[in-house]
């Protein structure tokens, strides 16, 4: 199978990881990759956003799979372009991606299914917000409505700061506060069959103990040792398969990846988000345990035919994953410094690095390009040793100025 991913962040290094160890897979392409994705796959300048170009590359290529990784690229309509040359997709249509592309959206499908999730208004006028600031109480939970990679939820107790964010924002949904640890639960479904993926945790603080500004995400890992036993059955039946019925009901079939973002508060399971696409870090670990050969799974996918499959086999050892992030990230990262120790970093062959934001250099050095510029995964028998192979990895890495959290992992480890 010639499969052509496009993307170029950590999880379409990820995915292209998972796809060049498959047998069935006989090429490779990445549009339009990095540094890292280039050594696994020939990698193509394209406009991620136009459908048309995406289109011609896959025919020109012969691709017989297309697999859209970010968001963006899946609410502009690539996946319906290409679907329309009657190429196979992973990814959702433009208007089912909506799910990700829309808070209020998301929220009406989720009322629709009965899925539970965080009492919510949509709101476009000052008094409006107003109101619903003041129904709920602090903590204040503000969404912009539309995509905001990551950038557009505020949470605070600060009624001020929780209103200057709405006037920021065209329409915004203010909800209900959400208490409880959070769990993030992806499934591959083709529209019909869901097939829900090991449960991920991630961490969004920038800093160790949950400290400082939110970010793209700075480290994950699977599985949770803590999380109630059930868990996925009861997101398959209370969340996942409910909103993939509603949404083909709707006449707007979902099929590609469906992100449940959770919270496990005291009075339930709760969906904080849903995201039309696999989340990055923590697709990093949910494909270093995923065993069963992913190209299959994603074409199944794409064809409609997840039902027919076998059960997706997993290693039930752990994996963990650690962000390197540039200098000043996420407020104003610094780039275009050498990355050093990335050879090292993987020598022992226990740890593998996989690129977010690099760019190869003109004698071939490998330059840091944006915020999150790595990430070193790492699995193990446990936790506690996955987490140790992955902190050897990362520190064996130097990059100017960059940080990363210490303590990805730490507290479920125990
Ligand atoms: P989202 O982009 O919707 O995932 O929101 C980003 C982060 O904001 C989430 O991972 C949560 O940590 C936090 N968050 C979002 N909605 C809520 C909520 N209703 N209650 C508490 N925290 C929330």
């Amino acid at each position: 199978m010639k499969v052509l991913v496009i993307g170029g962040g950590a999880r379409e290094h990820a995915l292209c990881r998972s796809l060049s160890q498959d047998s069935d897979v006989t090429e490779l392409h990445c549009a339009p990759g990095n540094a890292g994705i280039a050594q696994l796959a020939a990698v193509h300048p394209v406009d991620q956003l136009d459908g048309a170009a995406v289109t011609a590359l896959a025919r020109r290529l012969g691709a017989e799979l297309v697999v859209v990784g970010p968001e963006a690229p899946l609410v502009a309509g690539v996946s319906d372009a290409v679907r329309a040359a009657g190429i196979p997709v992973f990814g959702p249509s433009g208007a089912a991606a909506q799910l990700e592309g829309s808070k209020a959206f998301a929220k009406d499908v989720m009322a629709g299914a009965g899925v539970p999730t965080a009492r919510s208004y949509v709101c476009t006028t000052e008094a409006e917000v107003a109101e619903a600031l003041d129904a709920f109480g602090a903590p204040y939970v503000v969404k912009d409505d539309g995509l905001a990679a990551g950038k557009g939820v505020v949470v605070t107790s600060d009624r001020a700061e929780a209103a200057a964010h709405a006037a920021s924002c065209e329409r915004v949904v203010i909800e209900e506060y959400l208490d409880g640890p959070e769990v993030s639960l992806f499934a591959i479904t083709d529209g019909t069959t869901v097939l829900p993926l090991v449960p991920a945790q991630d961490f969004k603080r920038a800093l160790d103990d949950d400290q400082g500004p939110n970010t793209g995400g700075m480290g994950a890992y699977s599985p949770l040792p803590w999380a109630p036993e059930g868990l996925v059955q009861e997101v398959l039946e209370t969340v996942l398969q409910p909103t993939v019925d509603e949404l083909r009901r709707r006449g707007t079939p979902f099929s590609g990846l469906l992100y449940a973002g959770l919270a496990l508060t005291s009075r339930g399971t709760r969906v904080i988000e849903f995201n039309a696409r696999f989340g990055d870090p923590e697709t990093q670990v949910v494909l270093a345990r995923l065993r069963t050969p992913l190209a299959g799974v994603l074409l199944a996918s794409a064809q409609g035919t997840l039902g027919t499959l076998e059960p997706l086999r997993w290693d039930e050892g752990a994996a963990v994953t650690v962000v390197i992030a540039s200098e000043g990230y996420p407020a104003a990262p610094r780039t275009g410094d050498p990355i050093e120790g990335l050879a090292e970093a993987e020598a022992d062959g226990t740890a593998f690095v996989l690129h977010a934001g690099t760019k190869a250099g003109e004698n071939g050095e490998v330059l840091s390009a944006g915020g999150r510029v790595l990430s070193v995964t790492a699995v193990g028998a446990d936790l506690k040793e996955a987490r140790e192979k992955a902190y050897r990895g990362v520190a064996a890495i130097s990059l100017k100025g960059s940080h990363h959290r210490t303590d990805i992992a730490a507290k479920a480890a125990g």
